[in-house]
């Protein structure tokens, strides 16, 4: 049975596939209304759907696709399972008994069973023992702007927590829980050509994409455990020692919840009319070049709440302190938070691997009871997990790019704009005393630019020839590159690029060219950013800017015949160059530089030569040229040669051979090695450390 809607205007406004302006609210094609019960004791889920879902696409479409993603813990011939070999984002999977499962017990549309219709497809790697994708072709199929309403029951084994989704103990994370309805692209939705379903199967390293909907979850759990959850609670009813808590939440396009009894709650309010700082809205009007009415405009208080494990109680307060900084900055930077609500789980140490994780209106964190004193103390670990994850709420949440074939879009943009929150507000990620500390941009930008990477940024997520090059490509290249348009376009220019983005496709879909064109539309020189996008996202390009060779020598005085055929500096009767005087106090100098940039990137920099008088000259290598030749003639000795002397390159390859020096004996000092050592160990700490986020 299918419902009709008001065919043509809503047929109209969902085949708009790219609105010239940006949405005020999404476009909703899916409306959930889910019963489930946990039993704990046998770590079952059963669970109950209403779904209707709306053809958004100009013809009728004949088969519908779900994700059954806890089928990728079933067994060991799920492609899950085969990609990752059972450990994923620094966790094993338990393969005793720790498998998990999804299975449909009845589908029915208009009262008619449809279940038996369905079959399993595997459309990313054809493997025939895949059970995350199942496919329900339609009898009568679903026309343009109409509604079909699927009545859905299932029955899952909650997997033993490993990757996002699991239990341990008594603490159940529940994500990616319920059998979720694919994306129908109508044709030019992310460019693409024809109208199709885009429901990838669930890989190692991929992430998700859907539709944006309602919600409305009834929630079912013995009355011991403490729910936390997406969406706002709106009522709670009790059945002997069963309680049934009900959330509703609009305008998302993903739903998670968890449960524990344990957990400890304390809750907050993040209020703009108190915690934005003066300063903070000042820079941004300024950056953005808007006013400050336009930027609060839509501000509203958002209640915080923090399910925490109670020997983290120390350092819960930690939470709430990073996720109000965090609502401040991509409040003000990117657009304001619409919901009213943000709720964080801090999950076990021993169910770690439920860690880091984002779902819209609710995340997890992640921490460990080393850091609730003492020397670790300073280790930022869950404020830069909290300002990541929260920011996914904006570049996969809202700004709901596509994370099975783009994840960059989500991850890079995400690292970009943590380092920037983090960095902002505590310098240091790391923090050791005396003032000393790293942070991982200034770790990662430069790990970077070393590595030569096997694959272009953009990429289906199990695409990558690794999961190493997926997490280095998806998060740390693409925010180092991010950064290194930022430096090469200046802050007003680049950030009014990402707030163009961000503020065009809110509610939306975009694709990596979205991005690409709101940045390259504040570019003065679009070119230039286009090379980089061009060597970077899509290829595997580099520079390196050197000083090739540097020389200052005396300039030799005139000698030979003048137009007036008279000898100058030689005696023309004894056939010898007369001698010089060697303290003749007009004498000059010509100093011969050469610079070169090796690579396929075309960056613009600077060469500025320092006389030993102290006087300088700076001259251009333009990002067209691939080496720059200067001879200068001046009275003073060069006493060094440096390009990018402003620090502009972050990404060139090898910044030691920048600067050369002409004076006696101008190795780097012990203090400068030691610090480059330091540096070094660190990047190869950090560099492991990335999936832990
Ligand atoms: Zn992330």
């Amino acid at each position: 049975m299918k419902t009709r809607l008001l065919r043509h205007s809503i047929w109209i406004a969902l085949t708009a596939a790219a609105p010239l302006f940006a949405l005020d609210a999404p476009r909703k094609l899916v409306d959930y209304d889910i019963r489930v019960t946990l039993d704990p004791a046998t770590k079952t889920l059963t669970g109950a759907q209403t779904l209707k879902w709306t053809n958004p696409a100009p013809e009728p479409v004949s088969e519908l696709r779900f994700h059954l993603y806890w089928n990728a813990f079933r067994n060991n011939r799920s492609t899950f399972f085969k990609e990752s070999g059972g450990q994923l984002r620094d966790d094993q999977a338990d393969t005793e008994g720790g498998w998990g499962r999804i299975d449909l017990t009845k589908v029915q549309i208009g009262g008619a069973d449809v279940l038996a219709r369905g079959r399993f497809d595997s459309p990313d790697d054809g493997n025939p023992d895949d059970r995350t994708v199942w496919v329900l072709p339609l009898e009568t199929p679903v026309g343009p702007g109409e509604t079909v309403t699927l009545t859905m029951d299932w029955i899952s084994k909650v997997p033993k927590v490993y990757a996002r989704a699991g239990y341990v103990r008594d603490y159940f994370f529940i994500g990616q829980w319920f059998p979720k309805i694919g994306v129908y692209e109508p044709a030019g939705m992310r460019r693409r050509k024809t109208s199709g379903w885009n429901c990838h199967q669930y890989h190692a390293n991929s992430e998700f994409y859907a539709n944006f909907g309602d919600y409305h979850v009834s929630i079912t759990v013995p009355e011991k455990f403490v729910v936390a959850s997406a969406g706002t609670w709106t009522g709670e009813t009790k059945q002997g020692d069963k309680k049934t808590l009900r959330y509703e939440l609009a305008n998302v396009h993903d739903f998670a919840w968890a449960a524990d009894p344990r957990f400890v709650v304390s809750e907050s309010v993040w209020d703009p009319a108190r915690d934005l700082p003066a300063a903070e809205i000042e820079r941004a009007a300024r950056t953005l070049g808007r006013s400050k009415e336009d930027l609060l405009r839509g501000m509203r208080p958002v209640k915080i709440s923090v399910y925490g494990q109670p020997d983290h109680k120390p350092q819960l307060h930690r939470y709430h302190d990073a996720q109000k900084w965090s609502l401040t900055w991509l409040g003000l930077w990117a657009f304001p938070y619409p919901y009213e609500h943000i709720s964080i789980v801090d999950p076990p140490e021993d169910g770690i691997g439920s860690g880091g994780m984002e779902y819209q209106t609710l995340y997890t964190g992640g921490t460990s009871r080393f850091f609730n004193s003492g020397p670790l103390v300073g280790m930022k670990f869950l404020e830069v997990v909290t300002v990541h994850e929260y920011g996914h709420g904006y570049w996969y949440g809202m700004v709901a790019s596509n994370e099975f074939e783009e994840s960059w879009m989500d991850e890079g943009i995400n690292t970009f704009t943590e380092w920037e929150i983090v960095d902002r507000r505590w310098k240091y990620d790391l923090e050791f005393p005396l003032g000393l500390g790293f942070s991982t941009r200034g770790v990662m930008v430069p790990s970077v630019a070393k590595k030569q990477e096997p694959d272009p940024i953009v990429q289906s997520s199990w695409g990558y020839v690794s999961g190493g090059s997926y997490g280095n490509n998806s998060y740390f290249r693409s925010g180092a590159v991010i950064e290194q348009m930022r430096r090469l376009m200046g802050e007003e220019r680049f950030f009014r690029g990402l707030r163009a983005y961000a503020e065009r496709w809110r509610y939306d879909h975009p694709t990596s060219e979205d991005f690409f064109d709101a940045i390259l539309s504040q570019a003065e020189e679009p070119a230039i950013i286009r090379g980089l996008i061009d060597q970077t996202f899509y290829g595997r390009g580099f520079f390196d800017v050197r000083v090739s060779s540097a020389s200052t020598t005396r300039a030799e005085d005139f000698v030979g015949f003048d137009d007036t055929r008279k000898a100058v500096g030689f005696d023309e009767t004894a056939g010898k160059k007369k001698s010089r005087d060697p303290d003749d106090k007009g004498r000059r100098f010509v100093s011969a530089v050469r610079v070169i940039r090796d690579g396929e990137i075309g960056v613009p920099t600077d060469v500025l030569l320092t006389f030993e008088n102290g006087q300088t000259l700076t001259r251009p290598l333009a990002a067209g040229n691939r080496w720059l030749r200067l001879v200068v003639e001046s009275s003073s000795k060069l006493a060094r040669v440096e390009v990018d002397p402003a620090h502009k390159l972050l990404l060139d390859r090898n910044p030691m051979n920048n600067l050369k020096r002409l004076e006696a004996d101008r190795s780097p000092s012990a203090a400068r090695k030691v610090s480059t050592y330091l540096k070094h160990g660190l990047d190869i700490v950090l560099s492991s450390l990335w999936s832990a986020f």
